[in-house]
């Protein structure tokens, strides 16, 4: 029930000129609304009872019970006066009228031959009326414009473009030095060379070297790509420029490929500078021939490769560009005179590890025997951002748990909260369900001692953390960088010991092993389409970018790749099962004492195969 570990993607907060335009907006709507309704109220107040229809008013001329009629030039209603007591405003009514024209011959008419007394008012237009009305009326359209073009500036149009550190508007220089990276240390000296350039230009153009233009940093999240390109701008003492690729992709056509015009405009009058740009993936994926949103993307990125193609020689701009898609990126992004230097930031070693965790243990109070060369040997194929995360983790712990430094209790729990979750010691949980887990983690834990390549038991726990039930955590004592077949086999008959010993034991099969199950099949798949690993089908890649593809091997093929999946998953829960079927007590005895403590830690468990 191990959960895989998180990945550390958090998004950048926005920057304030975007919130102020923001609030511009939500004000703006908001105002457009209230005059709305506004509009709408107040020509609806009290109008009711001072309306009077037309078909009325000409009975009630007939009947002689019309004192006063009062028309003003260019409006299609009257105001009319009712015969009686009163105040003569509160006899007032207005009505609409179809035709003023032929309702003013009509009512002259009726004055003049058929001596009607009704007094006949004709007043010219009041201007400073007509202007506020024209106005009022017009009002909801002028705002609604007003809206639009906040919007498209938002989009782009007048807006951001990039965010620049150490420029001329006094921005903050990034203050990221090559120092504050722990290891890397090839990648540094692959890069210092771009330092020097950066720092003097003219010697190098007066020798007629040519330097890279664009400078692709692939990698996993987390592993340093924004900081090594940050500390670049910062050993150079450079303006640093930065923006990520999502930024560049609109709602409105064309306003993408205006972005990064406007950033290498903006570059260009910074020279000498750094240009970066995070996730290029968003932008610089392979150009389509569809329509809608692709189009706008493939305009988007045929305005980088412009840009990127238009650069003098003279203008010492680099570009440097992100992603942990590289398979992704559009192969034209990657010719000569583009980004045609391209650095893998792999996840730290062991020793880079350690070298991280000395690097952000700076202004942290630790206990004397915390070893930070034991945490890295814990925590194998964590990035630098994990990293910085566990310890920053470990400080609230410490507080929380009010010690007055950092444990190595504080450290572990840490990992396990990054890589598990938070343990969730307050949730009540049924009898049977504790039973069903703690027999689920025994199950893990007895059948890997049994398989050689698997590495030791460090915790079972039947505390749920996270999502998880319970977990069975091993440890991490080697950095590798091959697989073997045995070893993937084996992980598979670990991943359903949980399965097998809810079946063995309880005769009872549970939702609690579906991560395990999700796990195995995807060993199960890859090992056949993307490592070539089984005999039958032999050492073939059946990994394609597009299904279709898949075609050309034929339906003979694809049902092979099934049918095997289930073949190796089939045996691997058969293992899992005949491994405890002959080690019954074992199984019992730790999930007995997982009952009971509800965790066991590595020693107590290898107690019992004593
Ligand atoms: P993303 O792809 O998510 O943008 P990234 O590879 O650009 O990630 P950074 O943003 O550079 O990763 O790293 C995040 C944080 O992790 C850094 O601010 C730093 O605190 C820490 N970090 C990563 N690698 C290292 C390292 N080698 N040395 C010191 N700190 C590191």
């Amino acid at each position: 029930m191990k959960k895989d570990q998180k990945q550390n993607n958090e998004k950048k907060p926005k920057d304030k000129g975007e919130l102020r335009t923001y609030a511009l907006t939500i004000g703006l709507i908001l105002c457009l609304i209230a005059s709305i309704a506004v509009y709408y109220f107040s020509s609806k107040s009290g109008s009711e009872e001072r309306e009077l229809p037309f078909t009325e008013l000409i009975g009630m001329i007939n009947e002689d019970k019309i004192e006063k009629i009062e028309m003003t030039s260019g409006s299609s209603s009257v105001t009319v006066t009712l015969k009686g007591e009163g105040e003569e405003t509160e006899r007032e009514k207005t009505v609409l009228v179809p035709s003023i024209q032929a309702f003013m011959e009509w009512i002259q008419e009726k004055v003049d031959k058929e001596g009607k007394q009704i007094e006949l008012i004709q007043k010219p237009v009041n201007p400073i009326l007509r202007i506020s009305d024209t106005i009022f009326s017009l009002l909801p359209t002028l705002l609604l414009i007003a809206l639009m073009i906040m919007i498209f500036k938002m989009q782009g149009l007048g807006g951001d473009s990039g965010k620049v550190y150490g420029g001329e508007d006094g921005s903050k220089p990034t203050g990221v030095k090559f120092d504050d990276i722990a290891g890397l240390d090839e990648e540094k000296d692959e890069l210092i060379e771009i330092v020097d350039f950066l720092k003097k230009p003219n010697a190098y153009l007066e020798m007629g070297a040519k330097i890279p233009r664009g400078i692709l940093l692939y990698g996993k999240p987390g592993t340093g790509k924004t900081l090594i390109a940050k500390a670049i701008a910062g050993e150079a003492g450079v303006p640093f420029i930065s923006m990520s690729g999502s930024e560049f992709i609109e709602m409105f056509a064309g306003l993408g490929a205006s972005r990064v015009r406007k950033l290498f405009d903006k570059a260009k009058k910074m020279a000498p500078c750094i240009i970066f740009i995070d996730e290029i993936d968003a932008i610089g994926s392979r150009r389509t021939s569809n329509s809608g949103s692709e189009t706008e993307n493939n305009q988007t990125l045929n305005q980088l490769l412009v840009e990127m193609d238009g650069f003098d020689t003279s203008e010492t701009v680099i570009v440097l560009a992100a992603t942990n898609r590289p398979e992704m990126l559009d192969k034209a992004l990657l010719r000569p005179g583009r980004f045609d230097r391209q650095i893998t930031i792999p996840a730290p070693d062991l020793l880079g590890r350690e070298n991280i965790l000395k690097l952000h243990s700076r202004n942290k109070k630790f206990a004397p025997d915390v070893d930070f060369r034991s945490i890295a040997g814990d925590t194998a194929g964590f990035t630098g951002a994990e990293l910085a995360n566990v310890l920053n983790e470990s400080a609230i712990l410490a507080t929380r748990n009010r010690h007055s430094q950092i444990t190595n209790e504080d450290i572990e729990n840490a990992v396990k909260k990054i890589t598990v979750g938070l343990e969730k010691t307050n949730r009540v949980i049924s009898d049977k369900d504790k039973k069903l887990t703690a027999y689920h983690e025994a199950g893990h834990a007895v059948v890997s001692k049994f398989l050689p390549t698997q590495t030791d038991v460090k915790e079972v726990s039947i505390i749920p953390r996270g999502l998880a039930g319970g977990y069975t955590m091993y440890k991490t004592n080697e950095d590798k960088f091959y697989v073997s077949k045995t070893e993937l086999l084996e992980k598979m008959v670990a991943l359903m010991g949980g399965r097998a010993a809810e079946k063995i034991a309880l005769n009872e099969i549970s939702t609690g092993a579906s991560n395990d199950i999700e796990v195995a099949t995807g060993i199960a798949k890859d090992m056949l389409t993307v490592y070539g690993m089984d005999d039958s089908l032999g050492p073939i890649s059946l990994k394609v970018d597009d299904p279709y593809e898949l075609q050309i091997f034929g339906e003979k093929i694809i049902d092979e790749v099934g049918n095997q999946i289930q073949v190796l998953i089939d045996n691997a829960y058969l293992t899992a099962q005949k491994i405890l079927a002959e080690n019954m007590d074992i199984l019992d005895k730790v999930a007995k004492a997982l009952l009971e403590k509800e965790k066991i830690s590595s020693e107590e468990f290898e107690e019992f195969f004593k």
